[in-house]
């Protein structure tokens, strides 16, 4: 497995993962590139967020919302029997029993709540797999918005029951027929819908990626994974905190999320990439969805078309403080196959009977090819994040088994 980006040690003090600089910077990645109704957009959502954030009582109901709706906390499950075969002590955060099942969710109660703050009545939201289109539905019929959520139309064909669960949640479903049909173009198609629609609806981003404040603003909504993980870390390990902490990346969400709440440890930070959608281990600088990060290129640096088995890994970039981060040599970026991923899910399947979404499998799969060699000394302690629950997968992975 190629190692894509070095250590860099001892790790920095930290600084890393606060506040963005100034117009959403993290290093020389992130920013504001965008139509200038959006820049003005985004400067709402920007002012109204920094305003909720300092607010304890938008804190406060947030918390009693994930609490009494989604499930928070979510427990911190030792891999007992995987950890005896692997020499390492595996500890497993699990997003996968949130309700609707995977961390997605924790980000859009926080926007809807914002939304509605904003006094907008509507959500707009790109989905690929239809995970976050889940998320995004579910939020708004619980608090009473509307939801119109774009995808590609072949995603639509693959994902028939996500779009049924969104349709039956009271949502709009509207198919993306332009370029490849994906999940990039489904989140142009959103932006292009919000520029007309900026006054009654907010656009409800699904991943750490788009422009300033997105980046920041869904980190912060999901650093509720690493808090979390914190907290049970130092009560239930011996040595407090884990040697490595460790998460899949598509465009970054859950990875940002975890990694925040050990910024300012000495733990060692892995992002794990799908092998055919690793912008932070092999992309290049560019621009997209209004944001500077790497991508994914062609020669001509046309945007590639990422391919992975995960649906929620086929996003040709990485999140801008994530490449920050990689520069910074403070969390490491690595890429797992398809085949490995599918042989880690069978492996959580069989020794702990939970059964992963392909993404979090990404994660597991570099766990378990790592363990006991120099990446991931044996006896090492090690935190990952189990995104989702693989549930969405079982017909994929009935054609392979
Ligand atoms: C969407 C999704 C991902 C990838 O998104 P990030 O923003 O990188 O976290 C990972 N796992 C699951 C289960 C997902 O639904």
């Amino acid at each position: 497995m190629p190692d894509v980006s070095p250590w860099r040690e001892p790790v920095p003090p930290d600084g890393t993962m606060g506040e963005p600089r100034a117009r959403g910077r993290f290093g020389e990645y992130g920013g504001r590139y965008a139509p200038e109704s959006l820049v003005e957009a985004c400067r709402e959502v920007d002012e109204a967020f920094r305003e909720a954030w300092a607010d304890p009582g938008f804190r406060g109901a947030l918390a009693r919302l994930l609490a009494v709706h989604a499930g928070r906390p979510t427990p911190l499950t030792p891999a007992r029997r995987l950890s005896e075969a692997l020499g390492v002590q595996l500890y497993l955060k699990r997003e996968d029993l949130t309700h609707t099942g995977s961390h997605k969710i924790n980000n859009v109660l926080g926007q809807a709540l914002l939304a509605i703050r904003m006094g907008r009545r509507r959500l707009i939201a790109e989905t690929g797999a239809g995970q976050h289109g889940v998320a995004t539905a579910t939020a708004a019929a619980l608090l009473g918005l509307e939801a119109t959520v774009f995808m590609g139309e072949r995603d639509i064909e693959r994902q028939a029951l996500n779009v049924f669960r969104m349709r039956m949640l009271g949502a709009e479903v509207v198919p993306v027929s332009t370029g490849s049909r994906t999940l990039k173009d489904a989140t142009s198609e959103a932006m292009r819908h919000w520029v007309g629609a900026t006054g009654d609806s907010h656009y409800c981003v699904g991943s750490v990626v788009g422009p300033d404040p997105y980046p920041w603003m869904v980190r912060e909504f999901q650093r509720v994974i690493g808090d979390e993980a914190r907290a049970q870390c130092a009560a239930e390990l011996r040595t407090g905190v884990p040697d490595h902490v460790v998460a899949c990346v598509g465009g970054g969400s859950n990875a940002a999320g975890t990694f925040a709440g050990f910024a300012d440890t000495p733990a060692r930070l892995v992002g794990v990439e799908a092998e055919g959608g690793a912008g932070a281990a092999r992309g290049r600088l560019g621009v997209l969805h209004g944001c500077r990060s790497l991508f994914l290129q062609d020669d001509d640096g046309q945007i590639a078309q990422p391919h992975s088995i995960a649906a929620g890994l086929d996003y040709p970039g990485v999140g801008p403080e994530h490449a920050h981060l990689r520069d910074l040599g403070r969390a490491r970026y690595v890429t797992v196959t398809d085949d490995e991923a599918v042989g880690a899910a069978v492996r959580l399947a069989r020794t702990e009977g939970i059964v992963p979404a392909l993404e979090s499998a990404h994660a597991l799969a570099w766990v378990i090819s790592a363990a006991g060699g120099g990446d991931l000394p044996a006896g090492s302690t090690v935190l990952m994040t189990l995104s989702g629950r693989g549930d969405k997968d079982v017909s994929t992975l009935k054609e392979l088994l």
